[in-house]
């Protein structure tokens, strides 16, 4: 049977995907095995509690890391079998990364408007406006500053600037707005949309309840697995790779006991708190 409609490709996607940590007291386990896609034209947004493994995450999908175990696709590229040579040079040219606390930009010691520039000719854009894609964070103004002469949120814009810089195919941004105040966080969620609006797989991971809301889609870790995954038309639980269900926050709220009965019906499963002992 043909597709009803065409589907476009994911710019990243993984399944199972495990990272640990091994350090000389132990191990952590800081994903334990995800399976999600990241499209083009959207804005996806990774939320989670401090430690829920949103950094490991992003990370990997911006092509900094190699996963543990499972599988992961950037851009057409196997991330765990890529040489090391192949994933530089993905980096460089296709993707724009913020990492958590971005505060010196990538040349210290470039005015940032040079920064700007450097970073789009890696890309192979040449013709961008480095003060355009200044002004686009509200830093049109500093255009001639060294990034130590930027404040930390400044920085945090001129950060975002960069990873926007030349069109990247994929935009992964670490709490690119966790030091802005309302009005410089709204700045950059619109130049993120626009770039999403443009064609670029966008993700980034937030704390902030109005930047879930602008949201095409908000995907919720929890210790390291999806716990949910919302669109602009539902909210869906997640079951991973073993069969176990997890259920969206407010789902769980119903089950404080955490035991849950299963009835399987005609039309369908329905889950349902046990009665309380008396
Ligand atoms: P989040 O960004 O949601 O706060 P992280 O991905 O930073 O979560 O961390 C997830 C878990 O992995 C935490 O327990 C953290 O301490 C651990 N972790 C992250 N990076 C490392 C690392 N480089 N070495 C050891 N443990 C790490
Ligand atoms: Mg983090």
């Amino acid at each position: 049977m043909p597709e009803a409609e065409s589907v476009t490709d994911p710019a990243a996607s993984c399944e199972d995907l495990v990272k640990v940590f091994r350090s000389a007291t132990g191990e952590t386990h800081a994903l334990r095995g995800i399976g999600l896609e990241v499209h083009p034209g959207a804005l996806t947004v990774v939320a989670g509690p401090s430690g829920s493994g949103k950094s490991s995450l992003l990370t990997m999908l911006g092509a900094r890391d190699r996963p543990s175990a499972g599988t992961l696709t950037v851009l057409g590229g196997d991330i765990g079998a890529a040489s090391t040579r192949d994933l530089r040079q993905l980096r460089r040219r296709r993707i724009g990364f913020v990492p958590q606390r971005s505060a010196l930009g990538v040349f210290p010691h470039l005015r940032a408007v040079d920064q700007l520039r450097q970073v789009a000719g890696w890309r192979g854009a040449r013709t961008d406006d480095p003060a355009d894609a200044l002004a686009a964070v509200g830093l049109g103004h500093r255009a001639d500053h060294l990034p130590l002469a930027l404040s930390g949120g400044e920085q945090q814009r001129l950060a975002v600037a960069l990873a926007l810089a030349g069109s990247p195919a994929l935009i992964v941004a670490d709490e690119p707005t966790a030091e802005l105040d309302h009005a410089n966080a709204d700045v950059v969620v619109d130049a993120l949309l626009a770039a999403a609006a443009a064609g670029a797989a966008v993700v980034i991971s937030s704390h902030d309840e109005r930047i879930m809301h602008r949201a095409d889609r908000l995907l919720r870790l929890r210790h390291g697995v999806l716990s949910s995954e919302t669109t602009r038309r539902d909210t869906t639980g997640v079951i991973d790779a073993t069969g176990r269900l997890q259920l969206p926050p407010a789902v769980l709220d119903l089950f404080p006991s955490r035991r849950v009965v299963v009835e399987i019906g005609a039309d369908g499963v329905r889950l349902r708190a046990p009665e309380e002992e008396s």
